[in-house]
Parts: C-alpha cells; sequence; structure tokens
C-alpha cells in the first residue's frame, strides 16, 4: 500500500493490489499485433453529429484466439488461493472456441455490461470477479486500438457521459492539475473521465452528472469527501442518484503518474461509503449484487 499518497483510509487485500499491479505490467508489456483500419471521414462525421461512440461505428476487429491468450494470462494472474470453483469456471470459459472469444469481444464493445451479466448468469460466474478479469483481458486489445484511434478524437468536443471510442462509462474522474498525469494536456481544475475498457481519457462538464447529464442545482451540495482529505471527493446526483469518484489532482500531489485502475482500487473505501448513502454505480466492479 503507499501510505506516501495518503489515498487510503481501509487496508485493501493485498492480493487485489497485486493483481491488478500484474495486469498493469502485463498490459504494458504484451503487444497485439492487431489490424487498424483507417476511419473514413463520413464516419468521423457521423460519430460527432450523432453522438455515437466511434468503435460503434467502426467496430475494431477482435481476433478470438488474441482474446483467449490475453483471458488466459490474466487468468495466470489470479491468486493460487482462490477457490477452486472459480478456477474451474474459469477453464470452462477457456474451453469456448475463438468464435465464441471473438463474439464476446465485439459483444463487450457494443453492447457493454449486459453482456456479461447474461454470461455470468449462463456460467454461473460471480459478476465481479468475470467483470474484472474480463475487462482487464480486453483492455490488453483495446489499449492499442485506442492509442491509434485517438488520433480522430479531438479533446473537448465530446461532451457525453460514456467514452467516445467504446461508449462504456467512466470507472473515475480527475480534476487535471495542468500537467499530464493520465496523459492529457489541459487547463488546471478541468474534468475528464477515464475508460475502463480502452483507457480513454475524455473531458466532461464539471456542473453536469457524468451518468445521467443533470446539471447539478446551485447551492445544493453534490459531492462529498472524507474529512482532511479532500483530494478525493464522491460526486453525487439528486436525479438518478449515481455517483463517480472524482480524484483532485491539484489537492492530491501525485509525484509520478499512477494507473487510474490502482487509483481506483486505493480509493474503495469511498465506493463503501457512497452505498451507505444509497447511491449506486454505474459501473461497480465489487459489488455482487449488481
Ligand atoms: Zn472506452
Ligand atoms: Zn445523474
Amino acid at each position: 500500500m503507499n501510505t506516501e499518497l495518503k489515498l487510503n483510509m481501509v487496508e485493501l487485500p493485498t492480493e487485489l493490489i497485486k493483481f491488478i499491479t500484474e495486469t498493469e505490467d502485463i498490459t504494458n508489456q504484451i503487444e497485439f499485433e492487431v489490424e487498424k483500419e483507417i476511419i473514413a471521414d463520413e464516419v468521423i462525421k457521423e460519430h460527432k453529429e450523432k453522438k455515437t461512440p466511434l468503435f460503434h461505428l467502426q467496430t475494431p476487429k477482435i481476433e478470438g484466439r488474441l482474446f483467449k491468450t490475453a483471458f488466459s494470462k490474466v487468468c495466470e494472474l489470479l491468486p493460487d488461493k482462490q477457490d477452486d470453483s472459480l478456477s474451474k469456471q474459469f477453464n470452462q470459459l477457456l474451453a469456448e472456441d475463438n468464435q465464441f472469444w471473438g463474439q464476446l469481444g465485439r459483444k463487450m464493445i457494443l453492447q457493454q455490461e449486459d453482456v456479461i451479466k447474461e454470461l455470468t448468469i449462463e456460467k454461473e460466474i460471480p459478476i465481479s470477479s468475470l467483470l474484472l478479469v474480463l475487462l482487464q483481458s480486453l483492455r490488453i486489445f483495446l489499449k492499442e486500438y485506442s492509442q491509434f484511434y485517438q488520433r480522430y478524437l479531438e479533446q473537448g468536443e465530446w461532451k457525453e457521459e460514456k467514452c467516445p471510442l467504446c461508449g462504456w462509462p467512466p470507472l473515475i474522474g480527475h480534476f487535471i492539475a495542468g500537467d499530464d498525469t493520465f496523459g492529457t494536456q489541459n487547463s488546471a481544475g478541468a474534468k475528464s473521465l477515464f475508460c475502463p475498457l480502452c483507457d480513454t481519457d475524455w473531458l466532461y462538464s464539471r456542473l453536469h452528472c457524468s451518468s445521467c447529464g443533470e446539471q447539478f442545482s446551485k447551492g445544493k451540495q453534490n459531492y462529498f469527501y472524507v474529512e482532511g482529505n479532500d483530494g478525493l471527493i464522491v460526486n453525487h446526483c439528486s436525479k438518478c442518484n449515481s455517483y463517480l469518484k472524482i480524484l483532485d489532482e491539484r489537492k492530491l500531489n501525485l509525484t509520478s503518474p499512477k494507473s487510474p485502475w490502482m487509483l481506483y482500487l486505493e480509493t474503495l473505501h469511498l465506493d463503501f461509503l457512497a452505498e451507505k448513502r444509497d447511491y449506486s454505480s454505474n459501473l461497480n466492479l465489487f459489488n455482487e449484487k449488481n
């Protein structure tokens, strides 16, 4: 646990931290040869005008064989102690053919979380474990695509609550310190959202709910933080009752860039507090109730 940052108010399971750290490592190390296509001007125009995520208009080809390889590599990183039934269930998934994996990857981009919810019922795997492992596996590819396709995005132009490339809801948000902690270069204090699936970071209004788009009412409290740590806030919405964790980089004094996934994990105590107040997340990765 990184005490230097004083992000944590609770001890986190070291196994979970280890798992995410190692997946971050392989995500950075492995490079898959993926086919990237030029996107035509009219597709870009449609993406901007109809506010449709770019990958929904031109879906990257997910090669089932490679997605399956990524999944098996991520499974290898799971803690040894994990219960047998879970590893059996993951092995059953690995027995599926390449076509299944190709379709699953495509569906995860197009239909998103519902696909995983269906799969969790069909295969009787706890949704949080399945979602976490599948997301981490698919990220390994999509990162390569998004690095390439981000050249088609103009920061600040896309004002939606979903990722401009793949359409997933944000994992976490941050108020930019002025440097490029997550790879964006924007003016200090702007709010940016981070995609859990393709690692894209996009600017979003500070005054609107990042789930339903409702404008926060003036004079009404729309956030809370733990006393003494206002660098980490929970933005919540009175209309849709959802919340999103936001890191204020201007106050956190991060000495070096940190992975948004790591930051997400290190702030799980805020999810606990938000749920206690009856707020819910669009993307609750560690909640079996979903
Ligand atoms: Zn995305
Ligand atoms: Zn809302």
